[in-house]
């Protein structure tokens, strides 16, 4: 029988982790199980999660309702291809996801992760130009700083500076990139900003497809909250120019800034939305790129059919996941949940503005950022954090909270508390 130490031993031997070297593998802990915000190492040491697993699991680990909903899927089926065939939990998501969704998007695809979801909106708008007769709109504007996935077509519109694009920058498709949006919720709009994005239409709009953003808050490029203004005034861009507007909520839908999604901050609505990472409340993975009557109907026309269709599509236990993730939004008020997050986190993380190594403290919703002045040495500051028995996995200059919503105040205390001793401990 193998012991947790063979195990780590085998892990670090064979096993690739997101964005690890293989000859200097960072340390990494192992899980026994999970259970509410907590998750449990071999080693019976227990973490208060301050992640929900990069985003996603929004109720807690190991949840009965949605445990159950998997059982029940499981016992009639796990997998049918959605070519020729479909079923009731695919159905029965994309009703719900029409539902809550902005009302022009009426058409929903399913996938199986966040950046493939990127790269069926991104194949949308450039078919949807074909059949009106655009062939040339075949690329995008987006802003700097901002994050779509690690697939070849999300990455060409990720931040043109980080890691992945100088790497594979000769791969890539050149892009459209224009600055980011300026930061502050509600600070003025600057007039200025939306001049840039004008000239850039102006110029090339005949080879623009569409503009690519995360609402309101650009992730993992920054943890950058922006005034959801600059949507309304891009949507009207779009309009003026025939380029179809792309919001990617993957990180921001569910809840994550207050709002059931992060669109319900504007006034407007995109032509393609994408969702992913909480959509199975954390359970497996699934996506969804939702789009309007506009861009269906056109790819459509005149017998054009939608190219794409990957083996695991609508996959019935993941559809049945989301299904009852959903049933337990439902059941929360979430703007006045996510207000008392928002609330306990900015209570717990405000010390830290006292010291010495700390820009700013900001949170929005179930999003809480401390902003270091200098990047984070991760090898050296993750086993701190497992020290003081809290999980959060800080990145560049960022150490940021995004838990759980069914998380304790006690344990944002504790989240907050962790993160002033770590942080004071750095150089500064
Ligand atoms: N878009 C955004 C805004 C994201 O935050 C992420 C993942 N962090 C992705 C796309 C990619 O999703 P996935 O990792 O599921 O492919």
């Amino acid at each position: 029988m193998k012991t947790d130490q063979n195990y780590l031993d085998l892990d670090k031997q064979l096993l690739w982790h997101p964005y690890t070297s293989m000859s200097n593998p960072s340390p990494h802990f192992l899980v026994e199980k999970a259970s509410g915000c907590e998750i449990t190492l071999s080693n019976g040491r227990t973490l208060i999660d301050g992640m929900s697993s990069w985003w996603s699991v929004i109720h807690g680990y190991n949840h009965p309702t949605i445990n159950s909903a998997i059982q029940e899927q499981l016992s009639q089926f796990s997998h049918v291809m959605f070519g020729g065939l479909t079923h009731k939990p695919a159905i029965d998501l994309a009703e719900k996801l029409i539902a809550i969704t902005p009302t022009d998007l009426q058409r929903v695809f399913f996938s199986d992760s966040g950046s493939v979801s990127v790269e069926v909106a991104l194949k949308m708008a450039i078919q949807y130009w074909n059949t009106q007769g655009k062939p040339s709109k075949q690329f995008f504007v987006t802003p700097k700083s901002g994050y779509h996935g690690d697939t070849f077509a999300a990455m060409s519109v990720c931040d043109p500076e980080n890691g992945m694009h100088n790497l594979f920058a000769a791969a890539l498709t050149q892009q459209y990139f224009i600055s980011p949006p300026p930061t502050g919720l509600d600070t003025a709009i600057k007039s200025e900003y939306l001049d840039e994005i004008r000239k850039m239409f102006e110029e090339n709009h005949q080879c623009i497809a569409g503009f690519i953003i995360e609402p309101v808050v650009q992730n993992a490029g920054g943890m950058r909250f922006y005034n959801p203004e600059y949507l309304n005034q891009i949507r009207a861009l779009c309009d003026e120019f025939d380029i179809l507007l792309i919001f990617d909520e993957i990180a921001t839908g569910f809840g994550r800034t207050g709002k059931l999604f992060a669109t319900d901050h504007t006034n407007i609505c995109p032509d393609i939305m994408c969702v992913g990472k909480a959509l199975t409340g954390g359970y497996m993975t699934l996506a969804a790129t939702l789009t309007n009557d506009k861009v269906a109907l056109g790819i459509s026309h005149e017998g054009g059919v939608f190219m794409h269709g990957p083996t695991f599509m609508g996959n019935p236990l993941a559809c049945s996941a989301a299904n009852a993730s959903l049933a337990l939004l439902d059941e929360y008020n979430i703007p006045e949940k996510i207000t008392q997050l928002e609330n306990w986190m900015k209570a717990a993380l405000i010390r830290c503005e006292e010291l010495e190594q700390v820009k700013e403290v900001r949170c929005l919703g179930g999003i809480g950022v401390v902003e270091l002045h200098h990047p984070i040495n991760l090898h050296d500051i993750q086993p701190k954090f497992v020290e003081l028995g809290v999980w959060i996995r800080p990145f560049g200059k960022l150490i940021y909270l995004m838990p759980p919503y069914i998380i304790s105040e006690e344990q944002i205390q504790a989240l907050g508390k962790a993160i002033y001793q770590v942080t004071n401990t750095l150089p500064h």
